[in-house]
């Protein structure tokens, strides 16, 4: 395979040495359809070395909680097992990464490191660390984005359509199948497989237990292709038309796999693009997954207050700084919030939905979003109060597409000034007589209510 060296980002341009070479998995937990691993493997046949995977459990990251720990670590212990049927031996680590890899890279007499892409300030962070401390050769693929990030822009883009003319250019290019990850050839000194013990692992993680586990959808990446499959087959017909009804299952949920990197978003949009379905649905669903995703990873990568009041536009900057002293009709605690204690019966159901089950309505995060920002004393508060509980119950909370999924809510990331009202300034405003409108809001409410 001729790899595709436009998903390459060197961060260490040192000389490989004889040794392993080791793959840092980190956002793509996935053994199939994964670039990173892809290219790990490819470089560790040139070299005719091993390939090893490690992965670091960070303790309590960015706020993550048991829900999320235990979505991720039984994801990990497919993709380990996927491993081990390739001869691929994986290694976990506990600790931050620039401290833990540099260790495990001496121990291992390792001779080059690969990474996968995040744009997120902390892992970004951690690269920038660990390149100045290791002497080894250290490579980043994307392996999450169809266009890669660090390719398609040097700059943060305005809006959806000014990214979306270059993925129209160059998506014909980049949206192809995969190739097999290749069974690993076993030597005489090749490490004995030892698969961690996976219940004691989240039992040992340090995080917040109070918010549980969900149910509603299984963990990993065959369940993931197995989801996405269901999808295209059963909904992907209906996406057009069903999508923006929080009181229909009109949204894929695949969500939480795209996140935890356990579908490729590329195999995803290849397998819809080849779908079967509705030309309207196809291109809605694609519009979404490809353009406002891979926008807000260009939004994360570019702009380094991607979750503070100071990386919004100037225009929403002046705006909300001029209506920064309105008075507030209601103004709730982060506790009220939490505890879906609003005067707002639509408010307060879509908090329970997603403290209950860890994915709130996309439709519903919008409207949940701009009324923290009507609700609290600051445009700053309601930054820190949304991101707060996004990421805290959400399943798939920490995302670049959180973030600017916040920032576009409410402080006009993306979207253009609209008329000038109180509170908001000019950024868009939503209200209930639109949700009433628009769905069944009582439907929605009863089955989002407290019981
Ligand atoms: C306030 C707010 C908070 C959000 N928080 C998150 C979050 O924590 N994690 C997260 O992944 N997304 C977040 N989003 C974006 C979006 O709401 C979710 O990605 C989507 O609802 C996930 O459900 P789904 O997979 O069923 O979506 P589908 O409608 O089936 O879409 C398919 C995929 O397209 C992508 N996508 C869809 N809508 C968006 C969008 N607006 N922006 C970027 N990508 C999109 C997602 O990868 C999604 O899985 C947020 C949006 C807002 C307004």
């Amino acid at each position: 395979m001729a790899f595709d060296h436009r998903r390459i980002h060197i961060w260490n341009r040192s000389e490989p040495t004889d040794g392993p070479v080791v793959y840092w998995m980190q956002r793509d937990q996935r053994s199939e359809d994964n670039w990173a691993l892809l290219y790990a493997q490819e470089q560790a046949l040139l070299m005719k070395q091993p390939l090893l995977v490690v992965f670091c459990i960070v303790p309590g990251f960015l706020g993550a909680t048991l829900r999320q720990y235990g979505f991720m670590i039984k994801g990990l212990e497919i993709t380990c097992r996927k491993l081990a049927r390739h001869n691929i031996p994986f290694n976990l680590l506990r600790g931050l990464p620039p401290d833990v890899i540099p260790r495990f890279l001496v121990e291992n007499e390792a001779g080059m490191l690969v990474t996968d892409f995040n744009p997120l300030r902390m892992t970004t962070e951690w690269r920038r660390r660990l390149s100045e401390h290791i002497e080894v050769p250290f490579h980043e693929v994307d392996a999450h984005n169809i266009i890669p990030s660090r390719f398609i822009s040097d700059k943060s883009e305005y809006a959806a359509f000014t990214l979306r003319k270059k993925v129209e250019r160059l998506l014909p290019e980049f949206l192809c199948d995969f190739p097999p990850l290749v069974k690993q050839r076993k030597t005489d000194d090749f490490p004995e497989i030892h698969p961690p013990d996976w219940p004691k692992v989240l039992k040992s993680c340090e995080v917040d237990r109070k918010v549980a586990e969900v149910e509603w959808i299984v963990p990993g990446e065959v369940a993931a292709v197995a989801a996405m499959h269901d999808f295209i087959k059963n909904r992907l017909e209906q996406y057009h038309t069903d999508r923006n009804f929080p009181d229909k299952k009109g949204q894929s949920d695949l969500s939480p796999y795209l996140h935890f990197g356990h579908l490729s978003a590329q195999r995803l949009a290849f397998e819809v693009q080849r779908a079967e379905a509705d030309l309207e649905s196809k291109m809605a669903f694609l519009e979404e997954l490809i353009v406002r995703r891979e926008l807000a990873d260009n939004f994360c990568l570019h702009n380094p207050n991607y979750d503070h009041f100071e990386g919004f536009q100037p225009w929403a900057k002046a705006s909300l700084n001029k209506h920064r002293d309105d008075p507030r009709e209601y103004t709730y605690s982060l506790e009220q919030f939490e505890q879906a204690q609003t005067h707002d019966p639509l408010w307060n159901a879509a908090q329970q939905e997603m403290v209950i089950t860890g994915k709130m309505h996309g439709f519903m995060r919008m409207y949940w979003a701009k009324k923290i920002l009507e609700w609290t004393p600051s445009t700053e508060e309601a930054m820190s109060i949304a991101i707060y509980l996004n990421d805290k119950y959400e399943l798939e909370g920490r995302d670049p597409s959180g973030y600017a999924g916040v920032a576009w809510s409410i402080g006009g990331t993306h979207d253009r000034p609209w008329g000038d009202r109180n509170i908001f300034g000019m950024i868009r405003y939503m209200n209930y007589q639109g949700c009433k409108r628009k769905f069944n809001v009582e439907n929605y409410i009863r089955s989002n209510s407290k019981s």
